[in-house]
């Protein structure tokens, strides 16, 4: 099974992507992710990455879009799911088009709604644990509330991430998200009209719900 999805930065997203990873056995392929790893290991593509990353500004199609396609060739050969791209119409129809060109198909687009403001109070009470990314921890929703100061999970040191404690960033990253011309909305509808015609299936979800109520919106859509 090939899920794409999108939802805006603090919808939720990644904690939902996690858990359909492991209900799945799908491979979670997140861009954002990949570019912290390559930050960490102090790679050129990382040093690239990072002062796009540090503004809010997307990386640039050339550096990413090779990057996502060959980790989809290398990781998602039983199936994946795609977490932080397309983030644009450039890259939505790159992806479509290696799909085809592979005869991969996209079973399920996810779309997480949730509004602005509680999105960026969402990033804001973020928290990463260093020993495992998909251990979900945030200072502002009680049910993954962080045990201390450390991971609710593993009890991990947790870190935050420079880009989610900087407003202008995160307004900047809200941007994109919601621009319906050429950002993350126009990507993720470019895949609704696919909808339309019977080439994938659509789902959209209320994200405003706490993770548990979200799951069990997404599971029984998925059938
Ligand atoms: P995320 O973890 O999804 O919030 O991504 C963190 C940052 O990585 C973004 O703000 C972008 O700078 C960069 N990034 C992640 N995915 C993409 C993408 N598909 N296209 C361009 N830049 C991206």
């Amino acid at each position: 099974m090939n899920i794409l999805l999108f939802g805006p930065n603090g919808s939720g997203k990644g904690t939902q992507g996690s858990l359909l990873k492991d209900r799945f056995h799908l491979a979670h392929i997140e861009s954002g992710a990949i570019f912290r790893e390559h930050i960490s290991g102090g790679t050129e593509l990382g040093k690239k990455a990072k002062e796009y990353m540090d503004r809010g500004d997307l990386v640039p199609d050339e550096i990413t879009i090779p990057m996502v396609l060959e980790t989809l060739k290398e990781k998602g050969k039983n199936g994946w799911l795609l977490d932080g791209f397309p983030r644009n119409m450039v890259q939505a129809r790159k992806l479509w088009e290696a799909m085809q060109n592979e005869g991969m198909p996209l079973d399920y687009v996810v779309e997480i709604h949730l509004g602005r403001e509680t999105a960026k109070n969402r990033i804001m009470g973020r928290r990463l644990c260093v020993q495992d990314n998909n251990h979900p921890n945030n200072i502002y929703i009680d049910a993954i509330k962080p045990a201390g100061d450390l991971c609710r999970v593993c009890q991990g040191k947790l870190v935050t991430r420079a880009d989610d404690q900087d407003e202008a960033a995160i307004n900047k990253r809200h941007d994109i998200y919601y621009d319906t011309v050429n950002g993350t909305l126009a990507a993720a509808y470019f895949f609704k009209d696919l909808a339309s015609k019977g080439l994938t299936k659509y789902i959209e979800l209320d994200g405003a719900g706490d993770i548990n109520t979200v799951k069990e919106a997404l599971i029984a859509r998925l059938g």
